[in-house]
């Protein structure tokens, strides 16, 4: 990518500032797409730059007409769970250099029960 992540640039730097960048899931979707294709989108199957998506996170190859999800092959990509929980879960994991235990990121992300927060860890 670029060089090293700037804070508040490429990552929030706090849990009120990632809210407000990630209001709802089309918001992470967004920051998905830039995070893997930071220079524009770049078919996978046939490396071909045009585009013809119109679907948020996903695109349209106009080389080979496949269709590529930003989430494909992520976490992301099956889950019923909303991204906005995740980019959550995943700031506060890289946010702590302990990691972040279960127990914590249920109390901050506000999730149902203990067990839903434990799978996402
Ligand atoms: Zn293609």
């Amino acid at each position: 990518m670029m060089d090293s992540p700037l804070e508040g640039r490429d990552f929030p730097g706090s849990l009120p500032e990632l809210r407000a960048w990630f209001r709802s899931d089309a918001d992470c979707v967004d920051y998905l797409d830039w995070l893997r294709w930071p220079d524009g989108f770049v078919c996978p199957w046939c490396a071909d730059v045009g585009d013809w998506g119109v679907v948020p996170g996903m695109h349209r190859c106009a080389g080979c007409g496949r269709w590529v999800s930003v989430g494909a092959g992520t976490v992301f990509h099956r889950t019923h769970t909303p991204l906005t929980v995740w980019f959550e879960a995943a700031w506060l994991m890289m946010a702590s250099k302990q990691g972040v235990s279960a127990l914590t990121l249920q109390r901050v992300t506000e999730l149902g029960s203990y067990q839903s927060a434990w799978t996402m860890t």
